[in-house]
């Protein structure tokens, strides 16, 4: 699948130049740290970054430099995600140290109750009528003493349990974060990679779908960069609505997008392709500030499907040549691997 190229160059020069306004209307410091939350924030890429600021600039209508260090903390570096880690670790570790303690001090009080009672039985020969009376009371008091111990632990076993259910949670929160594409919310390239490994090494048909947007850096020149990232996501969205459960959508790359069908052989792969095509030639592009009719975006998909001796690269390459047929027999269509025209194209583009 091809790289980004040269034509990042526009792009990322507006994304620049949007962070270095901010820095000089917030009068923020240019540390590299500083530029790269407004760069990021410029970019939409990373929606809850977004959020962070837009929500302390309704507050307090600026941003310190100190609240631009803990957003970058918090979202953007590359630490955060074992900080996280260690966090939630630290708080299980907590929480099973209180566990340990509670079932020693349940343990005291059941060797207590059990000494008591030895006691007992051991006086309980030969006493009289009072002394009886005096041995039962006791019993009894041990006896309550032991169940209120029993009641306390059951409650911290239970709280326990669900402080240790939601850093469950958390984690499986902070994995899926890590694992996601910002921008469109599908899967991004390492789940993809992954995956697709997972899909290899259980050896079970599945087909393996690569899109990618036609022209579409014409659209970027002629609409901007950031109404382009709007078609991004519209395109993720028609893909999303073209698989099932089982399947896995990720973008691979800038405007590619890789799709895994488990349990999918080549034919019904290509009806899925040809679905997601016409979703997204199906929809109308409106700028939403202004109303303003943008056309449609037409994708190309290149459909392959698994073969026994198959590994990630020679899939993914005959997926790349189909889709580099498809490009080169006019875009707007699903070319798979059976298709004669697969065998007039030569690609030059690296997976
Ligand atoms: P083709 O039909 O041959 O695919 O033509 P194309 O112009 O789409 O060419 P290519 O697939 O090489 O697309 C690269 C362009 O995609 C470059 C850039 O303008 C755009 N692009 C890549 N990643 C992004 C992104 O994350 N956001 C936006 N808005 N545009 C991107
Ligand atoms: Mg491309
Ligand atoms: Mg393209």
């Amino acid at each position: 699948m091809p790289e980004s190229s040269g034509d990042d160059f526009e792009r990322t020069i507006v994304f620049g130049e949007s962070a270095i306004e901010r820095i000089r209307a917030y009068r923020h410091p240019a540390y590299p740290r500083i530029y790269e939350v407004w760069y990021t924030y410029a970019t939409c890429y990373n929606p809850l970054l977004n959020q962070a600021i837009n929500d302390v600039l309704k507050k307090r209508g600026t941003l310190s430099e100190q609240d631009l260090d803990a957003l970058y903390d918090m979202h953007l570096s590359a630490a955060r995600f074992p900080t996280r880690y260690d966090e939630v670790g630290t708080k299980i570790r907590e929480e099973v140290d209180l566990m340990v303690e509670q079932l020693d001090k349940a343990r005291n009080s059941s060797d207590a109750y059990n000494s008591a009672l030895d006691g007992i039985s051991q006086s309980v020969d030969g006493a009289d009528h009072e002394k009886v009376k005096t041995i039962i009371g006791n019993l009894l008091r041990a006896t309550i003493e032991m169940r209120s111990a029993n009641g306390e632990l059951e409650s911290q076993l239970v709280q326990s349990k669900q402080e240790m259910l939601k850093l469950h949670d958390k984690l499986e929160a902070i994995r899926a974060e890590s694992l996601t594409d910002p921008l469109t919310l599908l899967s991004n390239r390492k789940f993809f990679e992954m995956a697709l490994e997972k899909a290899l090494s259980e050896g079970k048909p599945f087909s393996l779908l690569v899109t990618d947007i036609d022209h579409f850096k014409l659209f970027n020149d002629k609409y901007g960069h950031l109404t382009g990232d709007q078609v991004l996501r519209l395109v993720a969205t028609a893909v999303k609505q073209n698989v099932k459960g089982q399947d896995i959508a990720a973008r691979y790359g800038g405007e590619e997008f890789a799709i895994i069908l488990p349990g999918t052989t080549l034919r019904p792969a290509v009806t899925v392709a040809d679905h997601i095509r016409r979703a997204v030639m199906g929809k109308e592009l409106v700028k939403r500030s202004t109303g303003e009719n943008l056309g449609r975006v037409t994708i190309s998909i290149g459909v392959a499907t698994f073969h026994s001796n198959d590994n990630a690269a020679t899939i993914i390459e005959r997926a790349d040549m189909c889709l580099y047929a498809a490009k080169r027999a006019g875009r707007n269509r699903v070319v798979c691997e059976t298709d004669p025209e697969v065998h007039n194209a030569t690609t030059n583009r690296v997976a």
